[in-house]
């Protein structure tokens, strides 16, 4: 390891599912941009997903050309953050940079990022300053989930990171030891420490194909990254439960004294009809928040791994 670590001193690691349509630009892309760093020796790790379309079979014809293309492919889709993982685990360069394989990340940042690690920062993180080309229904949960997540979260993390960013090889070896299943890499980060630095920029259009984060996808990604790294909406379900049950006593003391002292009683049907499904909703999502930490629980307990590899060339 060792070693390896002196002799690489960059590697990039792109998380890929699908994107045959972006695998040979993101490659001229980078190959164009490594030759403005002062990086003496890079790789290229391509670690496919699961994909269904042709995108391995251009990354190993990029291989047959240039070794310092490599991949790994995974047995089947184990998802973003896995596939994330998997390829930090067995990238050998000194700073390691991940990147989307879609081209939203502009490999042009690359420079930048190189020259704030060689200044001396461990983490160098982006952040995404979003412009027109962004749907609004994507900026808007984006910035609900980042505004909900540093609520409940113990680690704040910032707006608009994501996973685009240069790791120096001692925080991808710190990251190594967290073999957490549900992987939410860009809540772990702020809470290693390390010097780190955010650097804006503004994010491309995706240059082909389709995003592979639906609502359902990215409202999943937001439950997990809140449950992941706090318990505080455990807590929250006691406030709110709390909350709802001093009201129902003074609801109760109301109708106590509307029964003794009026005749205005067995109207209100209403009312409790109007209660009823309301406090029912309430313990419903109560209940889904306890669930969802307890699922977590019973995922981790089996201690799977993140990832199983069917076939992996990473030598030059
Ligand atoms: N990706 C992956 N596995 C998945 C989904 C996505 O490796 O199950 C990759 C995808 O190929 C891309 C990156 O993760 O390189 C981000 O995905 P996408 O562009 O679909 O997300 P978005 O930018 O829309 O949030
Ligand atoms: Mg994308």
């Amino acid at each position: 390891m060792e070693q390896h670590s002196q002799q690489i001193e960059l590697s990039v690691v792109i998380p890929t599912c699908n994107e045959e349509g972006n695998i040979f630009a993101m490659y001229e892309r980078l190959v164009a941009v490594m030759a403005q760093c002062s990086c003496s020796k890079f790789e290229f790790i391509f670690v496919d997903d699961g994909s269904s379309d042709a995108s391995l079979s251009r990354i190993q014809e990029l291989r047959a050309k240039d070794s310092r293309v490599k991949f790994i492919q995974l047995s089947r889709n184990f998802g973003h953050q896995n596939a994330l993982k998997a390829g930090l685990d067995h990238a050998q360069g000194a700073g390691v940079i991940s990147m989307d394989a879609d081209l939203q990340h502009p490999p042009e940042l690359i420079p930048t990022l190189v020259e704030k690690w060689k200044a001396g920062f461990e983490v160098v993180y982006t952040i995404r300053k979003d412009d027109q080309k962004v749907p609004l229904l994507k900026k808007w949960t984006s910035k609900g989930f980042y505004k909900i997540t540093n609520k409940l979260a113990e680690i704040p993390m910032e707006e608009g990171t994501a996973d685009f960013r240069l790791l120096d090889r001692k925080v991808v070896e710190a990251l190594k030891k967290f073999t957490e299943s549900h992987l939410f890499l860009r809540g772990i980060i702020p809470s290693l420490g390390f010097k780190q630095i955010g650097i804006p920029y503004v994010p491309h259009a995706r240059v082909s194909g389709t995003t592979k984060y639906s609502f359902s996808k990215m409202l999943r990604f937001a439950l997990n990254g809140i449950t992941s790294s706090s318990a505080k909406p455990l807590y929250f379900s006691i406030y709110v439960g709390l909350f709802f049950a001093a009201l129902a006593f003074l609801y109760g003391i109301y109708a106590i004294y509307i029964a003794a002292f009026t005749h205005e009683a067995i109207t209100g049907w209403t009312s409790i009809i109007a209660s009823i499904l309301f406090i029912g909703g309430i313990q419903l999502i109560m209940i889904g928040i306890v669930g969802i930490y307890l699922g977590k629980l019973f995922i981790q307990s089996k201690n799977r791994p993140l990832y199983l590899i069917t076939e992996k060339e990473l030598d030059e």
